[in-house]
């Protein structure tokens, strides 16, 4: 473990021999770190999603903290039970331990709904009634509004409220640069990130079908579990900006993040959820042992050793 200002440094994650890169936690580890796992089970975990959970779990045990389980089930439309069930059976087979209880991002909807409420009445967001396609439409136009919400009628948008829809909620991000001042993240492996406001767009942070988002959901669920370090791969290092906005807004206490490398599979590209080849499950049932899958993340362990 580091003390302060000690450089650790460790290898990149990569399958590949060659690829040997060697970049560097930044910032040292507090003692005790609070970090999670957080799969959606929309698919089957990958090598990739191993990687991430032993990549929390390592800092989590180097720190002295531990590592949560938590499973974000708010989009009900992409879970299974199924991916539920192979969650749970690939971390024993891998004997990643993480600290009881597991967290079901579902039972957690009030919290989203409340946060809203507060957003509402600090006039923040805006509902809007508009469907992707409509968007698209009246954004391609010539001379667009700020907000989108500026861009319907508000016969149609009275309308719609009164048949009942349900909106999706947006930042009203015009009113938002004005309250909100400079805005930084502390990335262990990236360093400080500085979170320019000037091209965010009026995310939406509360979906019309699930009535929160991915983002909204996740810091509420990262605050309320202690989290301190939020780890996880480099292909949600683009979620940081508006993550930390509405921490900022709701007065959450930011955790710092590490987005690691992604383990590439054997053409080199992003491991998907969809190929079902370097899946742990199919993995295990064609009789590859825990050895043999922790070898394939060979390197991933080298450096988790030099923690
Ligand atoms: N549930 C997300 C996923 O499986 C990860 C969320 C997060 O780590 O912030 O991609």
């Amino acid at each position: 473990m580091g003390g302060m200002g000690e450089m650790i440094f460790f290898r990149q994650v990569s399958m590949t021999p060659n690829y040997d890169i060697l970049p560097r936690l930044v910032a040292p580890l507090a003692s005790g770190e609070v970090t999670r796992f957080a799969p959606s089970p929309s698919g089957y975990l990958h090598l990739g999603h191993a990687f991430s959970a032993m990549f929390a779990s390592h800092l989590a045990a180097a720190s002295g903290g531990v590592m949560r389980l938590r499973i974000d089930d708010i989009d009900t439309t992409r879970c299974r039970e199924m991916y539920f069930d192979a969650i749970f059976e690939d971390l024993a087979f891998l004997e990643i331990p993480y600290a009881k209880p597991v967290r079901y991002q579902s039972e957690h909807l009030t919290a989203s709904h409340e946060a809203l409420e507060y957003l509402k009445n600090q006039d923040l967001i805006y509902p809007c009634y508009l469907s992707r396609r409509e968007l698209a439409e009246l954004l391609s136009a010539p001379h667009q509004p700020s907000n989108t919400d500026q861009l319907i009628a508000a016969d149609i948008r009275h309308e719609r409220e009164a048949e009942g829809n349900q909106p999706a909620w947006r930042l009203r991000m015009a009113t938002l640069r004005d309250r909100v001042g400079a805005i930084e993240a502390m990335d262990l492996i990236h360093g400080r990130v500085s979170i320019s406001l000037d091209h965010i767009g009026d995310e939406v942070i509360a979906r019309r079908d699930i009535g929160t988002s991915y983002h909204l959901s996740t810091v509420l669920d990262d605050d309320a579990m202690g989290v301190t370090l939020v780890s996880r791969g480099y292909d949600l290092f683009d979620a940081i900006p508006i993550q930390r906005i509405l921490q900022e807004l709701l007065g959450l206490k930011p955790p710092r993040y590490a987005h690691h490398e992604l383990i590439p599979n054997e053409h080199g590209q992003r491991l998907a959820k969809r190929e079902n080849a370097l899946s742990l499950r199919q993995m295990r049932q064609n009789g590859l042992d825990r050895g043999r899958i922790l070898r394939m993340m060979t390197k991933c362990r080298n450096f988790i050793e030099k923690i």
